[in-house]
């Protein structure tokens, strides 16, 4: 069977996409369907066409967007956002991706593949932060080790126990793999196997990645399918807004996820949302074939939430402290927070390792202490979360209980859980943010949990934490 009938059927996307290029927006359609998503089972393919139509001038129907899409996310999710941190490990790579730093001919680039010292490092000093969660990432070419330098990264990574706790969880973002060495990835307890598409127009692509094994349009497009088949439960897809017109990026990510969903039953764990930001010695990464709005950029955001509700979004430090808040609100479950991404960037490369330049500037730059201030000062909880994954509530498991709604009665306990440890541990004593943190759990407790039984059964939890319990989770 082609790629081309399995997965994505382009000569339908680009019907669709002449087609929302050609119409005005509907009011009285996107208010119907507006009030379908609030029943959560997501938006057929012609609804968010409808909805993608909607103009920037249309101020009010997007709001009644934004909101639509504030309301799906807290009633999937609560108001809890899950954090982590990237953790680049090396920075080889043989392809030619033109917006990217690393690509094989940016000889200006000084190449590091961290050793298993210096990843130990890096991981202490996330630890040291707060952190629980880390995305793995690397350039596509692993030295002479090969797989196995992943692999033993891993087993370093959760092998580092510090007093003040452990990583629970390693998302990884590597090269897609043959399915044989997928099988090899699942025996070690990863969570999500993440990887974006970039674009998904082929001709944009083929242009965009000159050299190297990602040249391979199909062969990417197909590692899902792959991955999925080998074994790994939980992938995470996304495309790097900016390379090609965004309409038709939305079209055929959602293609892809139908796809993965009559496949295999169950949809991408996450969608990741990035857009191009300027690259070291990149002159693509810096005016952008199709530069994204800040406008065009929360639609997308409030679509995807409407249109997928059980999936999680997620969005990284490319975007600035003010776009994060924004669409926080309209339904992004996931951030990275306090992030580098040059290998070593937490400040534990070899001497002689130091300099080397970051894969893409950052929009935010504040530490992991900041962002969580300001997510509590907005009313959100920072969830460090690990208890799906352990319990085994993955894949299918996971969307069986995300689908009606009923995983906000895991997370939201368990953000509050990981939230007072992170209270205890890493906020001093006294401080705004040991006491602000403190009340929002109140008040959380107060306000959001309608069922007195749950209240007192957290109460008994948060109190066990206060007097130094910690890894609770349900
Ligand atoms: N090398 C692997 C790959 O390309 O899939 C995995 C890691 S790569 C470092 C992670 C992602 O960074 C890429 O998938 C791409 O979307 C993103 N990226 C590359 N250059 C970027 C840029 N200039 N701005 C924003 N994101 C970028
Ligand atoms: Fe290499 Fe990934 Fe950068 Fe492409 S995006 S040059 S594959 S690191």
């Amino acid at each position: 069977m082609s790629t081309k009938k399995m997965i994505i059927d382009f000569k339908k996307i680009s019907q669709e996409m002449n087609k929302l290029l050609a119409e005005k927006s509907d009011k009285s359609r996107v208010t119907e369907i507006l009030t379908k998503a609030r029943e959560l089972r997501g938006l057929e393919d012609s609804e968010v066409l409808a909805l993608l139509q909607i103009g920037e001038s249309e101020v009010e129907l997007l709001q009644q967007l934004y909101h639509t899409a504030s309301f799906v996310k807290e009633e999937i999710y609560g108001n809890r956002l899950v954090l982590f941190a990237p953790m680049y490990i090396s920075n080889l790579c043989n392809n030619e991706c033109l917006y990217c730093a690393f690509r094989s001919s940016n000889k200006q680039l000084h190449r590091v593949a961290l050793n298993q010292e210096e990843i130990a490092k890096e991981t202490q000093t996330l630890i040291a932060q707060g952190h629980k969660r880390i995305l793995l990432v690397t350039g596509e070419s692993y030295g002479q080790e090969g797989l196995n330098y992943i692999f033993r990264s891993i087993e370093t990574i959760y092998a580092q126990k510090e007093a003040k706790g452990n990583i629970r969880r390693i998302n990884v973002n590597i090269a897609p793999l043959q399915e044989e060495e997928f099988k090899l990835l699942a025996k070690y307890p990863i969570g999500t196997y993440q990887l974006f598409q970039e674009t998904y127009h082929q001709e944009s692509y083929r242009k965009l990645h000159l050299k190297g094994a990602k040249a391979n349009y199909d062969f990417r497009l197909q590692t899902m399918d792959r991955a999925l088949h080998a074994g790994l439960h939980d992938v995470g897809i996304g495309v790097l807004f900016g390379l090609y017109d965004w309409r038709y990026e939305m079209l055929a990510m959602l293609a892809h996820v139908r796809h993965l969903e009559a496949e295999f039953g169950v949809g991408p764990h996450t969608i990741s949302v990035p857009r191009i930001e300027p690259a070291h010695n990149s002159k693509l990464s810096e005016r952008p074939p199709y530069e994204v709005s800040d406008s065009d950029f929360k639609k997308i955001i409030a679509v995807l939430r409407l249109a997928v509700p059980y999936t999680g979004i997620i969005l990284s430090t490319r975007e600035s402290a003010q776009m994060r808040r924004d669409a926080f609100a309209l339904g992004i479950s996931q951030i990275s927070a306090g992030s580098k991404t040059n290998p070593g960037g937490y400040g534990s490369a070899s001497p002689g390792n130091h300099f080397c330049e970051e894969q893409f500037s950052l929009g935010d730059h504040r530490e992991l202490a900041e962002v969580i201030l300001d997510m509590v000062h907005l009313g959100y909880i920072p969830s460090f979360c690990t208890g799906c994954y352990r319990l085994g509530r993955v894949g299918a498991d996971f969307m069986d209980l995300a689908k009606p709604g009923a995983i906000k009665e895991h997370c939201m306990p368990n953000a509050l859980f990981t939230f007072a440890e992170y209270l205890y541990d890493f906020a001093p004593r006294g401080s705004e943010l040991f006491m602000s943190g403190l009340s929002l759990i109140e008040k959380i407790l107060k306000e959001k949990i309608a069922n007195p039984a749950l209240v007192q059964n957290i109460q008994s939890e948060l109190v066990k934490i206060a007097n130094g319990n910690r890894d609770i989770y349900w």
